[in-house]
């Protein structure tokens, strides 16, 4: 059959450029999908009129013309004029009203609407049409000159305010057309706006216009078509103010978008005591639960409902008040649940008994209304599980799993000026305590029982102790994956990093925030806020996580905790649907345990070297360290060989037969020196040693870049005892775990693989030790031997390492860095401007995988490692593990598994499995 050859090659018809959407009165054009077009607001009243809800009636401009205005130098399309018109006529129609008669005025409403909420950011105007001619009209109507008056003056109050540009001129000033009421109520002697009367009014009215000419020279258009384009002029202009613009980039909304206005039908709750407005949300969006939440005043508009100068009811109070409008009201909260199956934020007004509906969009919420509202929908057979899932965000997850403040007492703190300072947001949750400013005092004070902050200028692995006894850290230098923010994360514990403002001075015990007077000395106490990087002066009282409590602390049953309940159910759905594995980041057994309470299903990366801080054993390290022939090493190994295979035992044991990744050691040796001179001492007299050997040898040890120095396999390389002995920890610790009859699953990973040789090399000696322990024991097990991928060589030659490599692992906190060449110690400097300026990362690329950069790189090793052995196991043991974004990223990139610190194993979870969904 012949094929329409014509008919396809004829150009698509160009959509004709429709500007207007009508709405309500019997003709609805848009609809609730249609947002980039009609903005929020627009497409939800239009969707509200076509579910037969009492919108009054109206039009949007759509975000078209708002697109055009700017592209035009601020001019309208072609046509624009005319079909206001028409719409506008179709409203009159409808109401049996005119736009400026004096008899019958039709008032309007004019709005923003931009395609992504933006609340409070722009302009709104209400009242329009108003003037001395049509409020004449408006009093016969009503028979109510006050309600006339107010409503006019209102008009003139925002007319002026937002389209004539009659603002506070300093921040000192206070707004005119306020200064003009209170002198108003003044003269009166009255206290409150609604005791003044419609005489008042009127004169304000005048005194309003007054003002206007007076300040900005320009007449108060009576015309109603020059207050119409004025007020739509307005709302366009308003897309780029800069409060516009400010709350545009902090929320990622793009420019293009722009805003749709919509024109509508005013609706008075201001008529007297039958009539009313009020905000409602469909649930309540604190706790979720399935109850009408929401405010009204009687006798007012709007803004006064938002303004607090009268305090609302509860909505419930509704029913006594006007039980026909809150009959109906309910109604209307069923009628949007089913039909969005969402819990929305509706607005609504009561004129004279009779309700109309003005707004209805999806509520926000907490974390712990969201995971509520998504269970119970899918119980009540709203929605499905995938919907559930889709609905709650990864990181919300964090509001339950970590303790928080106090929102009253926070909100306090900040009024008193206590919020000191901002840092980096490395370890959600909150935590109060006493300052100390090392880890030993964090230490003796934590064993009193004081809750501790341990502030430091950085970390390093010798801190750990005392991060371990603090409630909370704070250091003045590092990015996200710096050692503080890292080791942070894997313990549970809330930390601020890289806040750069912190002045410290050790000797004195005390710190310095700049540009601020006071001093924070050892013992004052501070809070910080993990989850948002913020740093308060004094205490905050912080309330536990129900689920962590249940989980890890085991102080509460499933059956006392409501919210571990919804957090399981949603989990236990989310397990169903994804793809991707989830392990832990844990090099110790309570570590590991907690990871498992959490839904971990492996350990994707231990780092030995933690564990040579334990008790007993940084004494041998720096023996080894020291060490100035093999022979001296390998004594000094052997001390550390036992206490290696009892924390490997320890991990076999808790985590049964689930597999367990352990890397050799992987930082530069002279972390594990002190680099005092007091604990130098310290160390040679406990080694019996001279303090010079102990000096020279950290002299000797020092390097200008030691992330680029003697760190990773080459240590191995260069002293194949190490490998040697810690591969034989671990062989024994498998053997003897095993024949205990648990099952065991060690895989020996090579850090800062580079070139095929380096692993070869190191996977020998790992092989060697494995056959002759399996045969001292007389046990076999398996294990495997692979390499982190976190060097861009390694990368780029995967295939020539997938030749020796059983498994990769994707180290992406190394890769970042030398990918970037961005030190990930001192990234905190200088990266925040870089996303939040510059705008050169869309995020901290420690934190969210730059897909355009390593994510290519990863992309390469995969392939490259599949094309040699397909069924390579591929994961990611980099923080960027447990970073939502970067695990959608894993997902497509088709990882067989992700790793992370413990208490983000369930983020992971719920965004791997919403990864699944979305591919
Ligand atoms: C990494 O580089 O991503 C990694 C997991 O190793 P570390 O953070 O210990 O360098
Ligand atoms: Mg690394």
């Amino acid at each position: 059959m012949a094929r329409p050859q014509a008919k396809a090659a004829r150009p698509a018809p160009r959509r004709a450029p429709r500007y207007i959407y009508a709405f309500g009165a019997g003709r609805t054009d848009g609809r609730a999908k249609m947002k980039d077009l009609l903005g929020g607001k627009g497409a939800n009243l239009a969707e509200m009129s076509r579910l037969g809800l009492p919108v009054p009636p109206g039009f949007t401009i759509s975000t078209e013309v708002c697109t055009h205005y700017y592209a035009h130098g601020r001019a309208y399309p072609a046509g624009l004029r005319a079909h206001v018109a028409e719409a506008l006529r179709r409203v009159e129609k409808a109401l049996g009203r005119r736009f400026g008669d004096a008899a019958r005025p039709l008032l309007v409403s004019v709005r923003s609407g931009a395609r992504a909420s933006m609340p409070g950011m722009m302009d709104t105007i209400l009242n329009l049409g108003l003037n001395d001619a049509t409020v004449e009209g408006l009093i016969r109507e009503s028979g109510n000159p006050r309600f006339a008056y107010d409503s006019y003056r209102r008009f003139v109050q925002m007319y002026g305010d937002v389209v004539l540009g009659l603002k506070p001129e300093s921040k000192d000033e206070e707004d005119p057309f306020e200064v003009a009421l209170q002198e108003k109520k003044r003269q009166r002697g009255v206290t409150l706006d609604t005791e003044l009367d419609a005489e008042a009014l009127r004169e304000l009215v005048g005194e309003f216009k007054a003002l206007i000419k007076m300040r900005k020279d320009v007449v108060f258009p009576e015309d109603p078509q020059e207050q119409l384009w004025g007020a739509i002029g307005a709302v366009f202009g308003s897309w780029m103010n800069d409060r516009a613009i400010t709350y545009r980039k902090i929320n990622g909304i793009p420019e293009t978008w722009g805003t749709a206005v919509n024109v509508q039908a005013m609706v008075f709750g201001n008529m007297g005591a039958d009539s009313g407005t009020g905000v409602a949300f469909t649930r309540d969006p604190a706790s979720g639960e399935n109850v009408f939440y929401g405010e009204f005043l009687m006798n007012a508009q709007g803004e006064d409902v938002v303004a607090g100068t009268r305090t609302p009811l509860p909505i419930a109070a509704l029913e006594a008040e006007n039980p026909t409008a809150y009959g109906q009201l309910v109604k209307v909260r069923r009628t949007l649940e089913q039909h969005y199956r969402e819990m929305m934020d509706i607005e609504f007004t009561i004129q004279q008994g009779e309700l109309f509906m003005l707004q209805c969009r999806v509520g926000k919420r907490t974390a712990f209304a969201a995971i509520r509202i998504a269970v119970d929908m899918v119980r009540e057979r709203l929605i499905s599980t995938d919907d559930a899932l889709r609905r709650v965000e990864p990181d919300q997850l964090n509001q339950l799993l970590r303790p928080i403040f106090d929102v009253a007492a926070t909100r306090k703190a900040f009024e008193e000026k206590r919020l000191v300072a901002r840092g980096l947001n490395a370890g959600p949750g909150a935590a109060t305590g006493r300052v100390v400013f090392n880890a030993d005092d964090a230490i003796t004070r934590a064993k009193s029982g004081e809750p501790v902050i341990l502030v430091r200028i950085e970390t390093s692995p010798e801190d750990i102790g005392g991060m371990n006894a603090a409630q909370g850290i704070l250091t003045a230098r590092g990015g996200m994956t710096s050692h503080a923010a890292l080791v942070a994360r894997q313990m549970g514990k809330v930390c601020v990093a890289g806040c750069e403002a912190l002045v410290i001075d050790y000797r004195g015990r005390r710190m310095r925030i700049a540009d601020r007077p006071e001093i924070v000395r050892e013992g004052d106490f501070i809070s910080l806020d993990g989850t948002t990087g913020d740093v308060y002066r004094g205490e905050i009282p912080t309330t536990a996580s129900e689920v962590v409590r249940v989980l890890v602390d085991r102080t509460l049953t499933p059956e006392q905790a409501p919210v571990y309940r919804l957090y399981a159910q949603l989990m236990k759905w989310a397990d169903k649907v994804r793809r991707l594995r989830v392990r832990a980041n844990a090099d110790q057994a309570d570590q590991c345990a907690n990871a498992i309470a959490f839904g971990a299903e492996g350990v994707g990366l231990c780092r030995t070297e933690h564990m040579f801080f334990g008790e007993g054993k940084i004494e041998p390290m720096r023996e080894m360290i020291l060490a100035e022939s093999v022979a001296e090493r390998r004594a000094a190994l052997a001390k550390l060989l036992p206490l290696q295979r009892a924390d490997f035992e320890g991990i076999f044991r808790v985590m049964q037969g689930r597999p367990v990744t352990v890397r050799t050691l992987d930082p530069p040796l002279h972390e594990f020196l002190p680099h005092d001179e007091a604990g130098q001492r310290e160390v040679a007299a406990g080694l019996r040693v001279p303090f010079e050997r102990v000096r020279e040898r950290v002299q000797a040890l020092h390097e200008f870049n030691p992330m680029l120095g003697f760190r990773g396999c080459r240590l191995g390389l260069v002293h194949p005892e190490i490998t040697e002995m810690q591969a034989r920890a671990i062989f024994e610790a498998a053997a003897n775990v095993r024949q205990a009859g648990v099952a065991v699953e060690p895989e020996v990973m090579i850090p800062l693989v580079g070139h095929v040789k380096e692993l070869a090399m190191q996977a020998d000696i790992v092989r060697h030790v494995a056959e002759d322990v399996m045969r001292e024991k007389g046990v076999r097990f398996r294990y495997l031997i692979g390499t982190m991928i976190e060097i861009p060589r390694g990368a780029l030659t995967a295939d020539e390492i997938a030749g020796v490599a059983e498994f990769f692992s994707f180290g992406t906190n190394d890769l970042t860095q030398t990918t970037l060449g961005v030190s990930r110690d001192d990234a905190g400097r200088f990266l925040v401007p870089y996303v939040s300026e510059f705008e050169i990362y869309e995020r901290d690329p420690f934190q969210t995988i730059d897909r355009d950069g390593v994510g290519s790189l990863m992309r390469v090793a995969a392939e490259r490692g599949r094309g040699v052995k397909p069924k390579m196991k591929l994961g990611i043991c980099g923080e960027h593990g447990g970073d939502p974004a970067s695990v959608e990223f894993c997902h497509q990139l088709g990882l067989d598994y992700v790793s992370c610190s413990p208490f983000r194993v369930p983020i992971a979870r719920l965004a791997a499995a919403r990864a699944a969904l979305r591919a």
